[in-house]
């Protein structure tokens, strides 16, 4: 088995003679600081107290919203996975924007670039070139990342009301932020709306950070992308990402039974009231390919080793305030 070197992953030949990005540019601190004082919010509890009505709504926002931001953001929005109406394209779209995730459009964008260039240096959000924090949550506040690339997403760019709601992208927050306030007074604030997103956040960013770096590899794509059935359950089935890398098409990410993926499970029951279609399924070719299929021991060490040396020596991107 050849080695896998990371620095000649595939680069797209119209990038090959593009400048290779930089990291040295300061990071959106303000906003950054924003973000922090959300994780805040619950400390406030402590005061108030909170009943089961907050707790139980925490959990709501938890999971409604996951549900949004992968049957929606990701399987709908980024990858076409299956097909809606333009009402429900609007309610998933209003709901995952809920998640304070920045817009529909930008997140689509982003995450459309994410497969054509994983772990290339052209990546928002790779571990292994940038570090754990950094692919973590850092990027989102990261100059480069600021703007929605329009040409990613011409789909999608056609409704007018996503490109407003990607241009008004903390509407759907302050919502759902003032909804509890104003139904559950401050442990409202602090459990329901403050908990969940903070938890919601963590959640999600796992993919992005963890799911490339911990798990197993079952397709040897030419990226570090993993399974990991703990991760799959926490994002209701996002943690199927090697999965998803080697197959991007499906709305399936747990391609067997046994890999539990909640959010298929809710699109296919949303299909039996009508409310979404034309799921796309897995090709049998694939999933003969990944029954077959088994990470040579020595390509999955040589990943670990790759990924635990950037780990302890690649810098961050400038760490100085604005
Ligand atoms: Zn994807
Ligand atoms: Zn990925």
């Amino acid at each position: 088995m050849a080695r896998l070197d990371i620095d000649a992953l595939p680069i797209p030949a119209k990038l090959r003679d593009k400048p290779l990005p930089t990291l040295d540019k300061s990071y959106h601190w303000k906003d950054f600081l924003l973000m922090v004082a959300i994780h805040l919010l619950p400390i406030g509890a402590f005061f108030t107290g909170a009943s089961w009505v907050e707790w139980t709504a925490c959990a709501v926002l938890f999971w409604v919203r996951m549900f949004a931001v992968t049957g929606g953001y990701h399987r709908y929005f980024s990858h076409r996975t299956f097909k809606t109406s333009r009402v429900f394209q609007f309610i998933l779209a209003f709901l995952a924007m809920s998640s304070s995730q920045k817009g529909v459009l930008w997140w689509a964008a982003h995450h459309r670039k994410h497969h054509k260039y994983s772990d290339t240096p052209w990546d928002a959000h790779s571990p292994i070139r940038h570090g754990f924090w950094h692919a973590h949550l850092m990027w989102a506040y990261y100059p480069d990342n600021d703007a929605t690339d329009y040409k990613q997403v011409r789909d999608l760019a056609k409704y007018p009301e996503l490109v407003w709601l990607n241009n008004h992208w903390k509407v759907p927050v302050v919502t759902v932020g003032v909804f509890c306030l104003v139904t559950m007074g401050l442990p409202g604030l602090f459990i329901a709306f403050g908990l969940s997103t903070a938890l919601l956040w963590h959640a999600t960013f796992t993919i992005n950070s963890l799911s490339h770096v911990f798990g197993s590899r079952r397709f040897e794509t030419t990226d570090t992308s993993r399974n990991n059935f703990l991760l799959a359950l926490l994002t209701m089935g996002e943690g199927w990402h090697n999965n998803h890398h080697h197959y991007m098409g499906s709305t399936r990410q747990g391609f067997y039974w046994w890999e539990i993926d909640m959010t298929y499970y809710i699109l296919k029951a949303l299909s039996w009231v009508g409310i979404v279609w034309d799921l796309r399924p897995v090709p049998e070719a694939v999933l003969e390919e990944g029954r077959r299929a088994h990470t040579p021991a020595s390509t999955a060490a040589v990943i670990d080793a790759e990924v635990a040396r950037r780990a302890s020596g690649v810098a961050g991107p400038s760490q100085q305030a604005a």
